[in-house]
């Protein structure tokens, strides 16, 4: 995987009950999961459920992959937090091959 799929932050971790480390992984340029790095709990961003709740404009803008990581982006992540679907923590590996598969065909467009 490319390092610039990938960035590191400090969130809280509902399994947890902490503040812990987070692995932050991006499709192209947007925000797709966060995986703690304590727990493993990993929780995906579903756009069709966060286009129920908020406009378009505003996903593209909290979703889009900041130059830095910043305390932007950790309060687009703890907005966020309440609309992450719950199917990664029913069939992980399933949704990690589906992510898989979705980064591979990013690569070679
Ligand atoms: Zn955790």
């Amino acid at each position: 995987m490319h390092k610039d799929d990938q960035a590191k932050i400090t969130l809280f971790c509902i399994n947890c009950n902490k503040e812990v480390p987070h692995t932050v992984d991006y499709i192209g340029n947007y925000l797709r999961a966060v995986e703690c790095k304590d727990c493993g709990k990993r929780i995906e961003i579903d756009r069709r459920h966060l286009r129920t709740v908020f406009a378009e404009d505003f996903i593209n803008r909290i979703l889009t992959k900041p130059h830095r990581m910043t305390e932007d982006m950790k309060k687009a992540v703890v907005t966020l937090m309440p609309f992450f679907p719950k199917r990664l923590l029913r069939e992980p590996l399933t949704v990690l091959k589906e992510i898989y598969e979705v980064l591979k065909k990013e690569k070679n467009s």
